[in-house]
């Protein structure tokens, strides 16, 4: 029997140790714990994903704030806003929305966020740190996709010690620092992506295999280990041959889901993992303020 790794469940474990550690903080400092979000312009899809982070930290008792810039923002005035939060005692964590207009260079804006403040876990300062945690550690820091994933992965049981793990995606945001945290956690790591010759034959190697490439259905049942986990990273939206919008991920969920042995769906798989763990460093990023 195939285990449908689903964030609700996963979720459901997890949300009442976040509202006691919020609610904690609250008694301790008389705030919520605070994170700013810093949206710059008007990208409709921006809005949407910063509505639901909103609501997400309401039912959680974090407060949120989203500050809103005008799209002709300058990155010196970007960059000074960064560091006023960085400056404010009453702000726990800074999320920067990404993507930011043209005229912002966004690796310089998300490096000027204070590493303590680094919610979203893209700063130099949080990449470093991930990959010299000691190994075996639980997972503290990096960015929210790959933690929401390593906590899916503990939810549902699924052994990461010793087993071989094939990420497909390199990217700084999802590849990479998953790699990292698997490779902690005593996973044998191979990291895939577009230049990879043999791919096919790479991904059928792995216990653990994760699509991040953005290219739908590109995983297909011959590609996969029979008994395998199978995290699908990927949010691919089209319209189908009936006019329908859809969303769908890397891997081809139908016919994979017959052989793995997990596999997450999409939607409903690791999308909703990614906005806990953002308010979950939040709550951690203002314990830690009580802890010094
Ligand atoms: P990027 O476009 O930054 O990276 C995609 C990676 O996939 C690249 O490393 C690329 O290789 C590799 N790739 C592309 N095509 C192929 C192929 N045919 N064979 C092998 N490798 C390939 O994407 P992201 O990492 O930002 O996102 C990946 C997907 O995950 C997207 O669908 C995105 O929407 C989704 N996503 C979902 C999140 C969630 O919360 N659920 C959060 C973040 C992303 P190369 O480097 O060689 O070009």
């Amino acid at each position: 029997m195939t285990t449908i790794m689903k964030a609700k469940t996963a979720i459901a474990a997890l949300e009442e140790q976040l509202q006691k550690d919020a609610a904690q903080v609250k008694a301790t400092i008389g705030r919520e714990p605070n994170l700013t979000v810093l949206l710059v312009g008007d990208d409709p899809a921006s809005a949407i994903y910063v509505r639901n982070k909103q609501k997400r930290a309401e039912q959680l008792g974090v407060d949120s704030q989203t500050l809103h810039l005008p799209a002709d923002t300058t990155q010196a005035a970007l960059l000074a806003k960064v560091h006023e939060l960085n400056a404010d005692d009453k702000v726990d964590g800074i999320l920067v929305q990404l993507p930011v207009p043209d005229q912002i260079d966004d690796d310089a804006v998300i490096n000027a966020i204070d590493p303590s403040k680094d919610v979203d876990g893209f700063t130099l300062q949080t990449t470093g740190r991930l990959w010299t945690v000691p190994k075996n550690s639980q997972e503290t820091v990096g960015p929210c996709t790959p933690l929401g994933i390593i906590k899916l992965l503990d939810f549902y049981g699924i052994d990461i010690a010793g087993k071989n793990a094939v990420i497909v995606g390199r990217s700084n945001i999802v590849g990479k620092p998953m790699a990292a945290m698997l490779l902690n956690r005593g996973a044998t790591v191979t990291i895939a992506h577009s230049q990879t010759e043999n791919l096919h034959e790479v991904m059928r190697r792995a216990d653990i295999l994760v699509a991040a490439t953005g290219r739908r259905h590109m995983v297909t049942a011959a590609d996969v280990k029979p008994g395998a986990t199978v995290i699908d990273v990927g949010m691919n939206r089209f319209i189908d041959e009936n006019g329908k919008k859809r969303l769908v991920g890397d891997v081809d969920f139908d016919a994979v889901s017959k052989i793995a042995g997990a596999i997450t769906p999409v939607p409903g798989g690791v999308g909703p993992m990614t906005v806990n763990l953002l308010m979950a460093q939040t709550i951690r990023a203002a314990a830690a303020k009580i802890s010094q």
